[in-house]
């Protein structure tokens, strides 16, 4: 499978007051057309910072970014804010976790709909209106010809969620990017949302990548998962092997967590420690200040050397970031999460 989006050795960098803050090192990962690719840790781990920039939604004063983001072939680093506008509006959109942030209240629904489709594809304004009763239609609102002369405060949160998603996808983006969209939502309209992402990717073949905290979620729709931690990838490969079997011992804390799927939602089960400074990384690994297993690595590695991201051995497409050479030896089987 040729990749759609090709992140490359990607850095984001804030220089601040109190110095230079390491949102993203050095982190590479692709996605190919039709698959979902989940991003998951902790808030602060660079999910949302790395997938604005694969949309270089970053203001280029503030951040500092090196680096390569290829979608297309095409490659997003060093573009003019005005490509980027007409990239993100025809090839690529991101469904955020809040739709206030992107439904202007003054306007109706199907206005901005029409607007977002207009600015990209030269049709009449009453070809647009079709489209966006089309969009609304299919992402499962009831009654589109009426709902879409109304304002989002007439619409639940749930549907203003469905709307924004209609708007991301009305110019049949290529590539998609979700920021945790269901996290504020009531569990059956986020079960909802889900199967709505997962239709519409099916339609659409757009890769996509599903960015979120919950594992329930990432055992739904994820095809590969990516863990990251302090700014980079640690665990990264096919979700079912994942799940069934992490080799960094952050996902295996992660994985604690997965909540039932069917179930009452669940706490997250926190790993005991916080995320590391982004200012300030530890040395070595900079997982190691939280780690219970770094005194099962030899020599005082874990806090001296940092681990790359190494290939697993007959496992392919499994990389993971830790100098623990055999996981299966040291974590114990009869605490495995329940698998979907
Ligand atoms: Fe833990 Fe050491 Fe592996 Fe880091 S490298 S995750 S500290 S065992
Ligand atoms: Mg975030």
């Amino acid at each position: 499978e040729d990749a759609y989006l090709e992140v490359t050795d990607l850095q984001v960098q804030f220089p601040t007051a109190d110095g230079l803050v390491r949102a993203v090192q050095g982190l590479s990962y692709s996605v190919p057309l039709g698959r979902t690719l989940a991003i998951v840790g902790e808030s602060g781990s660079g999910k949302s910072v790395s997938s604005m920039a694969v949309l270089g939604l970053h203001d280029r004063k503030v951040a500092r970014i090196s680096g390569s983001i290829k979608v297309g072939g095409r490659e997003i680093v060093g573009m003019s804010e005005k490509e980027l506008e007409g990239f993100r509006g025809g090839g690529a959109a991101m469904i955020f976790q809040d739709p206030q942030s992107s439904l202007h209240p003054y306007f109706t629904v199907g206005d901005q709909i029409m607007e977002s489709y207009r600015a990209h594809t030269k049709v009449s304004k009453r070809a647009a209106k079709e489209r966006a009763i089309d969009m609304l239609n299919r992402v499962g609102i009831p009654n589109p010809k009426r709902r879409v002369d109304q304002y989002p405060h007439e619409f639940s949160g749930g549907m203003r969620q469905r709307a924004m998603i209609a708007m991301a996808l009305v110019n049949d983006p290529k590539l998609l990017i979700a920021d945790e969209p269901t996290t504020a939502l009531d569990v059956t309209v986020q079960a909802q949302i889900l199967d709505l992402i997962a239709d519409l990717q099916r339609d659409f073949g757009s890769a996509v990548v599903f960015i979120t905290h919950d594992l329930g979620v990432v055992a739904e729709i994820a095809d590969d998962i990516l863990v990251m931690y302090a700014g980079t990838a640690v665990e990264h490969g096919p979700v079912k092997k994942i799940l069934a079997e992490p080799l960094h011992p952050y996902a295996w804390g992660l994985l604690e967590s997965i909540p039932a799927l069917t179930g009452d939602p669940q706490p997250l089960h926190p790993i005991p420690g916080t995320p590391p400074s982004l200012l300030a990384l530890p040395s070595g690994c900079p997982f190691h200040p939280r780690c219970e297993f770094k005194d099962r690595v030899p020599n005082n590695h874990c806090t001296t050397l940092r681990p790359d991201l190494i290939p697993r051995t007959g496992d392919l497409g499994r990389t993971s970031r830790c100098h623990l050479k055999d996981p299966d030896q040291v974590f114990e089987l009869e605490v495995l999460p329940r698998l979907p």
